[in-house]
């Protein structure tokens, strides 16, 4: 192509087709316009060329169908074009990252498909120059041959290079990135404190002089600077509890002294929040504090576990297979990869929508999910994206993580991150969830599915893939070594004996079943069989532990022999490599070292410690039961996961009745300070306050501390009264026919941004069959989550992205979704969402409850309630209204809302609905 001739736009004489939940439209290059109920639009498809549209995955389940051969996905032409551009999966999702208009129907979302699929183009060709389009032109001919894929032949237009040659050198992406540098490691930090003068201070420097002047915000700010006073006594840490209500700017009023602190003392802070989700919005909150990108990225790094990261080794064992099926996922992967950030295939940057697309093992299966890095043996080690994070979070600012990582690096005395990874100051955003995140990172189970797991870590595959094993990992080591060598060979000898391959389940309905691991899993299968109250009905079942039968007793007992002959030669691997990097450091090579350090921590956590937790749960068997209503430290229990009537997994499980005391002396006792901060930290019905903050004491972990935690409290700003209205609907039945059709009524009178969410998947989806008709003749899309071929990061991200859209959820979606304005403006919940009645709870709510059990329950119930209130309302201009079609629920759950509820009918209900944030389409 000559120089400075533009690219042809070369696009597809496609018609474009858009389905919905009840009825699709269709728009032919003529301008025809079919809208046709979902079964009609399948026998249409037959006369017209494959579609242009978007998330052909999710096209297809809406219309029942496999996905369209041949159809031009805007999402594939996204992901390789303007890769790492974040954007919802649809096409109204797609016109507002490209700054295109926002289509109001689906037939104006058909309409304007054309124009995105020409954007998206256009944009290519203005960045064809760019040195990550270098290979494009060659890589998009290869998937034209290789995969057929229908936008090759645009893609290499607009590069300019429809002649290119195919070739997978794009697929290698490896050799663009850059390489880190390792830094010499961190001198101690100092312990210089901020004040709260300071803090407030700092605070109005981040907002600048213009900003809206927010008290509480400032208050909030100098009460969080007391997590930064140096420590006075060792284990005695200086804690806050800080509650902060929705809309005061907690996030920045924490950032403010805890940057000050990590800028004077010479060491990073570490924020924790609950999910992923919450890491993106408090990164996207530094931007205040360092709009410079160059800047913000050296001093704010998002911290996740290794298994998040792409491992690039992954990707290049996935490329020399050479299997035409994955060309594409991983072409789009590679492109993703040259483009990214961090790395992070499991968020960040990465679009979820990218794993739907194809199979989700395809993708997700190229992080290092089971450990088997092997570290500076790797070619791509001084590229890898892990190592990158790791060292970047050494010397940064603030580094955002989430609680389960935080838990399990202090567990393990930094993990990854080495020294770097137990920080003296950290800040728990989302405060509330630290007893669930305490609870999952301090528990084990002896469960098949994890028995299975740690055999292929050490054994690798096993002819049934590509897993790397124990042996490939160390073996250069052992060569001149015997002790290791002697040691790897009898671990890897006793590993089949102790732990069993997969497919038990098929050899216990043949009885067959002379593995040691797989006779336990049976006797416990036959303990939960016979005295789970619900065994008969298919679903999962558990039941306790004691008093155990016979058979369990002595198969446990089989088990745990077994399971110390394999812990013996492990443990003599792990310290002979200990001492091999004692004895020979010095003479060893860095990478060596490293390696073998890496290895023995390996062997550490995947091996060593489950098998610890182990035999100690099954030396358990053998005790005595404890007496009637005794209070243990740990809950055991055992459980038989089924699907459909059939068996899934089996275990025993063992978590600590109270999870805030590995917390306490795994993470707080070690730290300097803790901020525990959450718009709802105390239980606003109890009314005795210092009960309250007794509650929150135990449930944070600082009851556990030898020194009391500062407590610290500021309102909401939000006119509550005036912006929200809370309402119980007292008329509907609790059946799933009578509360979808009360949904239906509520969200036609908000006209769509509703969030339904349900206390059952079951409910959920009898719902959603009955909602999608209705609704789509309203022109309001719906979504729902274990419906939809989505992730919730995208569910979110759409819901977020179409203002009129409704979206049905469980419980991970009321906690941690943050949809502010109009996308959100009603909310409503099926039932009230008491806690579930499990062993596990029903230990808790007896022991931890302060003799109040029932108050327990109730307590929950309202921080649930009080959690999904707190969604609706996230600006000082939002309007919400909060429904709970639950005629049962009792007066004392609602009373930690805000505002007082309104026991009315539905009629009236869908009135105040409409009156009250508007857009109601007529029913
Ligand atoms: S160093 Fe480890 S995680 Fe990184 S690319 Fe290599 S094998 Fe993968």
């Amino acid at each position: 192509m000559a120089p400075g001739t533009q690219p042809r736009l070369l696009l597809p004489d496609a018609p474009a087709l858009v389905a919905g939940a009840a009825r699709s439209v269709l728009v032919t290059p003529d301008g025809e316009v079919l809208v046709l109920p979902n079964a009609e639009m399948v026998v249409a498809l037959a006369d017209h060329p494959a579609p242009m549209l978007v998330h052909a995955r999710v096209t297809a389940k809406r219309l029942n169908i496999p996905p369209i051969r041949g159809a031009f996905d805007l999402l594939e032409l996204l992901a390789f074009a303007l890769p790492a551009s974040p954007a919802a999966p649809t096409p109204r999702g797609l016109a507002l990252a490209l700054d295109l208009a926002m289509p109001a129907t689906d037939e104006a979302a058909a309409a304007l498909i054309p124009d995105i699929a020409a954007t998206i183009l256009r944009k290519l060709a203005g960045a064809r120059q760019a040195d990550r389009n270098a290979d494009a032109a060659s890589l998009a001919a290869r998937l034209r041959d290789v995969a057929r894929w229908p936008w090759a032949e645009a893609v290499m237009a607009a590069l300019g290079r429809e002649a290119a040659r195919a070739d997978p050198a794009g697929l290698r992406v490896w050799r663009r990135l850059p390489e880190w540098e390792d830094a010499a490691p961190a001198a101690a930090p100092s312990s210089h404190p901020v004040t709260s003068a300071e803090a407030r201070g700092a605070l109005a420097t981040i907002l600048g002089p213009g900003a809206e002047q927010r008290p509480s915000q400032s208050d909030y700010a100098s009460a969080a600077a007391g997590a930064f006073a140096p420590r006075e006594a060792v284990g005695a840490p200086a804690m806050v509890l800080a509650e902060a209500g929705t809309g005061t700017g907690k996030t920045l009023g924490y950032i403010a002294p805890a940057n000050l602190w990590a800028e004077r003392n010479g060491a990073p802070v570490w924020i924790a929040t609950y999910t992923r989700n919450l890491q993106r919005q408090i990164e996207q909150e530094t931007t205040r504090l360092f709009p410079d990108p160059v800047e913000r990225r050296r001093k704010i790094v998002v911290r996740k576990g290794r298994e998040n990261y792409l491992c690039l080794l992954n990707l290049e064992d996935a490329t020399k297979r050479n299997d035409n099926r994955e060309a594409l996922p991983l072409a789009l992967v590679a492109r993703w990869a040259g483009a990214t950030r961090d790395g992070d295939i499991q968020g960040g940057d990465f679009p979820g929508w990218m794993a739907e697309l194809f199979d989700p093992a395809q993708v997700r299966g190229l992080a290092d999910r089971r450990g088997e890095c092997i570290h500076s043996a790797c070619t791509h080690w001084k590229r890898c994206f892990v190592e990158h994070s790791i060292r970047r979070a050494a010397g940064a600012r603030l580094v955002i993580a989430n609680h389960a990582l935080v838990m399990v690096q202090a567990a393990l005395g930094g993990g990854d991150d080495g020294d770097a990874g137990t920080p003296l100051r950290y800040v728990f955003d989302e405060g509330h969830h630290l007893f669930d995140a305490a609870d999952g990172a301090f528990s084990s189970a002896l469960a098949g599915w994890e028995m299975i797991e740690l055999r292929r870590w050490l054994l690798g595959a096993e002819g049934t893939g590509r897993a790397r094993g124990l042996q490939r990992r160390i073996e250069e080591f052992c060569a001149d070594r015997p002790a290791l060598a002697e040691a790897l060979s009898a671990a890897l000898q006793a590993t089949p004996r102790a732990l069993p391959p997969s497919g038990w389940q098929t050899r216990l309905a043949l009885g067959d079943l002379p593995h040691p691991a797989e006779a336990f899993l049976a006797a416990l299968r036959a303990q939960v069989l016979a005295r789970a109250t619900d065994s008969e009905a298919g679903y999962d079942a558990e039941c306790d532990l004691h008093p155990v039968q016979a058979a369990l007793t002595a198969a446990g007992a089989a088990l745990a022999e077994a399971l110390a002959a394999l812990r013996v030669p492990l443990a003599s691997l792990h310290a002979a490599m200990l001492v091999l990097l004692e004895d020979e450091g010095a003479e060893l090579e860095v990478g060596d070292r490293i390696r073998i350090s890496a290895a023995a921590a390996g062997i550490e956590r995947r091996a060593l410690l489950p098998l610890g937790a182990w035999t100690s749960m099954l030396a358990t068997l053998a005790e005595p039961a404890p007496e009637p209503g005794s209070r243990p430290n740990y809950v055991d229990w055992l459980t038989l996961r089924r699907a459909e009537g059939r068996d899934i997994d089996a275990g025993l499980h063992r978590h600590w009745l109270d999870p805030t005391i590995p917390f306490a002396t795994h993470v707080a006792t070690r730290a300097h300070g803790v901020l525990v901060t959450s718009a709802t930290l105390r239980d606003t019905a109890e009314e005795d306050a210092d009960l309250a903050w007794l509650a929150a004491e135990a449930r944070t972990g600082a009851a556990h501390l030898p020194t009391p935690a500062i407590r610290a409290a500021v309102p909401s700003p939000f006119d509550y009264a005036a912006q929200t209205r809370v309402l119980v609907v007292t008329d509907v039945g609790l059946e799933a026919g009578p509360v979808a059709a009360a949904m239906r009524d509520l969200f036609l009178a908000s006209g769509g941004g509703a969030l339904g969410l349900f206390t059952a998947i079951r409910r959920l989806r009898a719902a959603h069959a009955l909602l999608a008709g209705p609704l789509a003749e309203a022109g309001i899309p719906l979504y729902a989550q274990h419906v939809d071929a989505m992730d919730n990061g995208t569910l979110v991200d759409v819901f977020r992205a179409e203002e009129t859209s409704c979206l049905l959820g469980t419980d991970a979606l009321r906690d941690g979704v943050d949809v502010p304005g109009r996308s959100l403006r009603l909310l409503v919940f099926d039932r009230v969402p008491w806690p579930r009645p499990t062993i596990l709870h029903r230990e808790r709510r007896l022991h931890l409850s302060g003799g109040r059990p029932a108050r327990y329950d109730d307590a929950i119930a309202r921080a649930r309630l009080r959690q999904g209130f707190g969604r609706l309302v996230r600006a000082a201009d939002d309007r919400g209204v909060f429904v709970l079609l639950d005629r049962r629920a009792p007066s004392r759950v609602l009373a930690g809302l805000p505002v007082p509820a309104e026991r009315i009918g539905l009629k009236a209900a869908c009135e105040i609905v409409r009156g009250f944030v508007g857009g109601g389409v007529a029913d």
